[in-house]
């Protein structure tokens, strides 16, 4: 049997206006996807992960059909399963000996490659859910020294003409309102900003960047960190609260608040020196929203400062203190968030200024840690002394698999 078209369609790429479905021909024409081992394991996924995108996949094929369209569906148990994607359509494309197989770019390198080195004749679509395709994001990245978001936040306003005046200066006179309560109205002008900061600043550059980078990004390591990530990361049983409620919390949902990653779990693995591949594969598996594109540069770059700074200008590094004034996670714990040196002493605050001092050499010049090293240089020396010593303490103990 042979057909006009064969359209592969991936679990993240539900969309009726997804790119590789332009022009088609529901007559002629056949849909694939493809539930598959390769993956489904490829880290550990969260069961609801895996039960949420396979569902979501299975609702839009059922849509499809609904719209007329025939659709080749494959369960993951099908005997006939390959178990990857390059397998299943290579196995349909036998099949079917479509004249054209249309697939819009992977969100994911590593599917990407697969799919290519396939050697299958594929016709790919740019994927026209992001604003900024890949070459263009290349382009305004080529020659520059520095690629600062802010500054692609700007020419991505002035491209989409979003809250700009008709000279082409910003709307309310500056770029970025993160620090402003402006205008009331039905939208206050700094949260229609912010909100559109996320949308065509961060997100995109954030595809931007992994695009740019891969597959060497995936392999930044800017503190050379090698140490494994601690077992209680998958079972939540340490004495430390915050990082027993946020990880059970996390094994319980498939889910938690930015904040929670980036400043309990995230921080804990920075001030540890968790080695990046090994964070990066649990955020990946645990989170239902995580997909490499955007969870690589988040944990890699924004949470371990892994990337060099690309996604972060500092590390995101903080004592206990900090999760004492954000969270009520200090009252119930075993450890005292205002001592550094004790045995009952917060470990996140030893491991903070342990981090800050084996990192000293890299850091310090950095004009947005100054104050920080200042306060380092103004501390007692035997304090200094003590809270080194609690952090190598500390590091052996993670060393010789204690959980805290
Ligand atoms: Fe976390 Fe330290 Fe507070 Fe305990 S005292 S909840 S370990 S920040």
């Amino acid at each position: 049997m042979s057909i006009t078209a064969l359209r592969l369609v991936l679990g993240d790429q539900l969309s009726f206006d997804l790119s590789a479905l332009d022009g088609l021909d529901p007559v002629h024409d056949r849909v694939l996807l493809a539930e598959v081992a390769d993956e489904a394991n490829h880290v550990p996924h969260h069961p609801q992960k895996i039960a949420f995108i396979f569902s979501a996949m299975r609702h839009f094929a059922q849509a499809l059909r609904e719209r007329g369209v025939a659709v080749d569906y494959v369960a993951l148990n099908d005997p006939a399963n390959s178990g990857s994607l390059a397998g299943e359509l290579a196995r349909f494309a036998a099949k079917y000996r479509p004249a054209d197989i249309h697939v819009t770019e992977a969100g994911d390198w590593r599917v990407e490659q697969a799919l290519k080195s396939s050697g299958l004749p594929i016709t790919w679509h740019a994927d026209q859910r992001f604003l900024c395709s890949r070459a263009q994001f290349a382009c305004w990245a080529s020659g520059k020294k520095q690629l600062r978001m802010e500054f692609f936040y700007r020419e991505m306003r002035r491209r989409a003409g979003l809250l700009l005046n008709l000279d082409g200066t910003p709307e309310g006179g500056v770029w970025n309102l993160d620090a402003e309560a402006y205008r009331q109205g039905r939208v206050a002008l700094n949260a229609a900003e912010g909100f559109i900061r996320q949308l065509i600043g961060w997100r995109e550059y954030v595809r931007g960047i992994y695009w740019l980078q891969m597959p060497d990004y995936a392999r930044r390591n800017a503190f050379g960190n090698t140490r494994p990530l601690p077992e209680f990361y998958w079972t939540g049983r340490t004495r430390m609260n915050c990082m027993r409620q946020v990880i059970g919390q996390t094994l319980n949902h498939a889910y938690a608040h930015h904040i929670q990653r980036l400043m309990v779990t995230g921080n804990f693995a920075l001030l540890a020196g968790i080695a990046p591949p090994a964070l990066c594969d649990w955020y990946l598996a645990v989170y239902m929203d995580a997909f490499d594109w955007v969870e690589l540069p988040n944990v890699l770059g924004m949470v371990l400062h892994a990337d060099g700074g690309y996604l972060g200008s500092k590390p995101y590094c903080a004592s206990g203190q900090y999760i004492k004034r954000m969270s009520d996670y200090c009252h119930g714990c075993a450890y005292k968030v205002g001592e550094s040196t004790t045995d009952d002493a917060c470990p996140f605050n030893a491991l903070y200024w342990h981090f800050l001092m084996r990192h000293r050499e890299r850091l310090q010049s950095n004009p947005r840690m100054t104050m920080i090293y200042r306060n380092l240089a103004r501390m007692d020396e035997s304090k200094r002394e003590g809270v080194w010593q609690r952090g190598e303490a500390l590091l052996e103990r993670l060393d010789a698999g204690d959980a805290l």
